[in-house]
């Protein structure tokens, strides 16, 4: 079968993970004011990686007060210093890029192939690009010396720990930013050993400040009146929330929230092509991707074979230990996204949609959900219209090119797209008619430093990556 294979795994000994965790403060770990702590758990076996100090709004302080402290030197430093410090730290996240992609599978759930391919080289990709901007500020049409916002409070998901950390602290860093970053509940681990790896790099105290804890301290980080940005990515709830918060204060906000994201194939696209892009589309990551293929979009002439084709390669996907090289499927995050999974694909089929999964056997522990694909969807149902998060795909059908537009563009969201076909012409003209700030063309799910990624409509506020990256973390004048 196709589940039978010879299980290479990485070996998890490469990674040396403490059984307690402090704070990362002022260059220095320390306990919560309140000495609290949480567990983080591993989704594929649920097995306890380690205890973690749980931040609370003393904490946020304390964090503040160190970056606003370490703000004024760090932003007199010429822009030449401060690279200097973010290639010698992208040079040591190469290095141990092993250990991280080992750490990263273990605490998110996700396969080993994906975090030494994809969230490693990306994450020290980001660091070199930010690097190589922070001497050229002056260069990059803003106007002469534009000036860093001040203190950074950045929070983030937990579907790529280390490559939203990235996204966030390098470009802050570069334009002469301090941070004080909160990594989601479930997968605090590898900004902790980020932490390691500023120290090691010789990063000045208080430049970086890694807060470790639940919504309460990311609240508390959204609330102090000396913190001057707020960079978010997460739910679109949470998102809303905090731009209530921020509203009527001094503070700039960047906001990375969901998505619902078209895939569209036309009839003359190739058809072993598209079905590959259509997996890494929704399958990637668990589909825990704001940026995912969610919505399929196949033009009616060639419904049947293409979804004959993607029901084949799906069961040809390999689900299990993460840590195994051959593994495609990963674990889900949590039991909670978990729970969240199977109440939407529950609601799919109560609606009347058709599901499809591949057969194959979950793991005992952990959290596991097989790939999943529904037929008979229409556009009122809501697993067309909510954002699942996970390994199911809703598939919908359109005859012509402005009808497969306008079904694309029917969401509260507006993040990502795919088309699918050998005419140029007409993937400019679809390009330019839909409503979503990332649209790939004959690929799916391609990033790159240099690339502004953000959202339309609900699916956020202002663009991370690229030029306009740094944006975010300026006054221009
Ligand atoms: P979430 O928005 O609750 O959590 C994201 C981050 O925000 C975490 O660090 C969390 O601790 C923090 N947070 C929570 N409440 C906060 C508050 N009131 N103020 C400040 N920070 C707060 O996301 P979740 O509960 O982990 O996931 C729920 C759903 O969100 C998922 O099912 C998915 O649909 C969506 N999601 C989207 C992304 C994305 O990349 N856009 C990432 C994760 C989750």
């Amino acid at each position: 079968s196709a589940f039978e294979y010879a299980p290479a795994p990485e070996s998890r000994s490469v990674v040396d993970i403490a059984p307690s965790y402090g704070l990362f403060i002022d260059g220095e770990f320390t306990d919560a004011a309140d000495g609290k702590v949480f567990k983080t758990v591993s989704p594929s076996s649920e097995e306890v990686l380690s205890e973690v100090a749980q931040a609370g709004a003393a904490d946020v302080d304390r964090a503040v007060k160190a970056a606003r402290k370490a703000f004024e030197k760090w932003s007199a430093l010429p822009g030449s210093e401060r690279a200097k410090y973010l290639f010698r730290i992208a040079r040591i996240i190469q290095e141990r890029s092993r250990e991280l992609a080992v750490l990263e599978t273990l605490d998110n759930g996700k396969p080993i192939k994906e975090t030494r391919d994809a969230d490693l080289p990306l994450v020290a990709a980001h660091f070199f690009y930010y690097a190589g901007w922070a001497d050229k500020l002056d260069h990059a049409g803003y106007g002469a010396n534009p000036r860093p916002l001040g203190v950074a409070g950045q929070i983030i998901p937990w579907n790529f720990p280390l490559l939203m950390l990235a996204w966030k602290i390098a470009p802050a860093l570069a334009t002469g930013n301090t941070v004080v970053l909160k990594p989601a509940e479930t997968t605090p681990l590898s900004a902790l050993f980020f932490a390691d790896i500023c120290r090691q790099a010789g990063l000045p105290k208080g430049v970086v400040n890694i807060l470790t804890g639940y919504g309460d301290a990311g609240a508390a980080l959204v609330e102090h009146e000396d913190v001057n940005k707020i960079a978010f990515t997460g739910s679109t709830a949470v998102g809303k929330a905090i731009a209530r918060q921020i509203a009527g204060t001094d503070k700039k906000v960047t906001l990375e929230l969901g998505g619902k994201g078209a895939n569209i194939v036309f009839d003359d696209a190739p058809i072993d092509q598209a079905v590959e892009g259509i997996v890494t589309g929704i399958f990637f990551n668990q589909g825990q991707v704001c940026c995912a293929g969610s919505r399929l979009l196949v033009q009616e002439s060639i419904q049947d074979e293409l979804l004959d084709a993607l029901k084949r390669r799906l069961s040809t996907l390999r689900l299990g230990d993460p840590l195994d090289k051959n593994t495609d499927i990963g674990a889900i995050n949590s039991a909670e996204q978990l729970a969240r999974i199977t109440a939407l694909v529950e609601t799919g089929e109560a609606e009347g949609a058709e599901r499809w999964s591949a057969s194959c056997e979950l793991p005992s522990s952990g959290y596991w959900f097989a790939p999943t694909l529904f037929t008979n969807v229409t556009q009122a149902h809501t697993i067309a219209r909510d954002e699942i998060f996970g390994p199911v795909l809703s598939v919908l059908s359109f005859r012509t090119p402005d009808e497969a537009v306008a079904k694309a563009n029917n969401s509260q969201y507006g993040l990502s797209a795919g088309i699918w076909t050998e005419k140029g012409s007409r993937i400019l003209a679809v390009a330019n008619k839909l409503r979503a700030g990332v649209v790939w063309a004959n690929t799916f799910n391609k990033f790159d430093p240099t690339s502004p990624f953000g959202g339309y409509k609900e699916s956020g506020f202002g663009r991370e990556g690229g030029r306009h990256g740094l944006e975010a973390y300026l006054d221009v004048r």
